[in-house]
């Protein structure tokens, strides 16, 4: 894929409105974010939702009512999250895939997390990977550390995820691999040469955020930015809006040549229903 897409990762589970006033929270600022952001160059959308007390919720019901207000506003296509938040069953992740996004993510392989620990046995990942293939949701491989990337390739191996594939590299969360570019390297280096694919960087936190996602679309992968990986626009500044970020983003990737992706070069390249 010559374009690059760029995602936009609006709200996480981890960020909180304390620490960056202008998270979206509500389904209704979810869909002003998310359409804000195609508006800036995002054709994808990774979605986590809160509920009205602005705490991460698995609730089907509240990732219905955001993916109704974001289809309202915005043709961006949603990716859900299925790596919830710390603590919440496989259960609960899987859930709301029943909703029917167009993608949604798949954590492929435990983690540590901080202080927290993000569990996910191949058993769990083969059962997630089966359920978007029985919905025709296309999964997207979140991986935080090398070996993650070698445990997708068991899943397209046992045939449960079809191509073309999509690889996210999640770098900078504390107890995985760091946001550098040797870390990139290394991770897109374990890729599967075989097959059809395609591959996002994700930098977490202020240096990584800004350093990982445009790295990445100009070695010829796609860039993720938002609130989930970083709050600041430039250090100690927050940014105002996740638009600025994708904008920042955007603007940098053009000046040095490539062409952004629409949501519908998205679902042409995955072929989304
Ligand atoms: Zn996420």
């Amino acid at each position: 894929m010559n374009k690059v897409m760029i995602t936009a990762a609006i709200s996480g589970a981890e960020t909180t409105t304390e620490q960056q006033p202008a998270l979206p929270v509500t389904p209704q600022e979810m869909a002003l974010a998310a359409k804000a952001c195609r508006d800036a160059g995002a054709s994808i959308v990774h979605l986590h939702v809160r509920d009205d007390a602005g705490n991460p919720t698995a609730s089907v019901e509240r990732f219905n009512e955001c993916l109704l207000a974001i289809r309202t506003v915005t043709d961006i296509v949603v990716e859900f999250t299925t790596g919830g938040a710390i603590g919440m069953s496989d259960d609960e992740r899987l859930g709301p895939v029943a909703m029917g996004p167009e993608m949604a993510s798949l954590d492929c392989g435990s983690v540590n997390f901080a202080d927290e620990i993000l569990p996910n046995s191949l058993p769990s990942m083969r059962r997630f990977a089966k359920t978007m293939l029985e919905t025709g949701v296309k999964p997207t491989f979140e991986c935080f550390d090398v070996g993650h990337v070698y445990n997708a390739r068991i899943l397209i191996k046992e045939g449960l995820v079809k191509p073309p594939y999509h690889f996210t590299f999640v770098l900078g969360v504390p107890g995985a691999m760091p946001a550098t570019v040797e870390a990139l390297i290394m991770m897109k280096s374990a890729l599967p040469t075989d097959v059809e694919l395609e591959w996002t960087g994700i930098g977490v936190g202020g240096r990584g955020s800004v350093l990982i996602p445009p790295v990445a679309a100009l070695m010829g992968g796609h860039a993720r930015v938002g609130f989930e990986d970083n709050v600041y626009y430039t250090r100690g500044v927050l940014a105002a809006s996740n638009a600025m970020l994708v904008e920042r983003v955007a603007s940098t990737i053009i000046a040095y040549g490539k062409d952004i992706a629409t949501p519908d070069d998205v679902r042409e390249r995955f072929g989304l229903r």
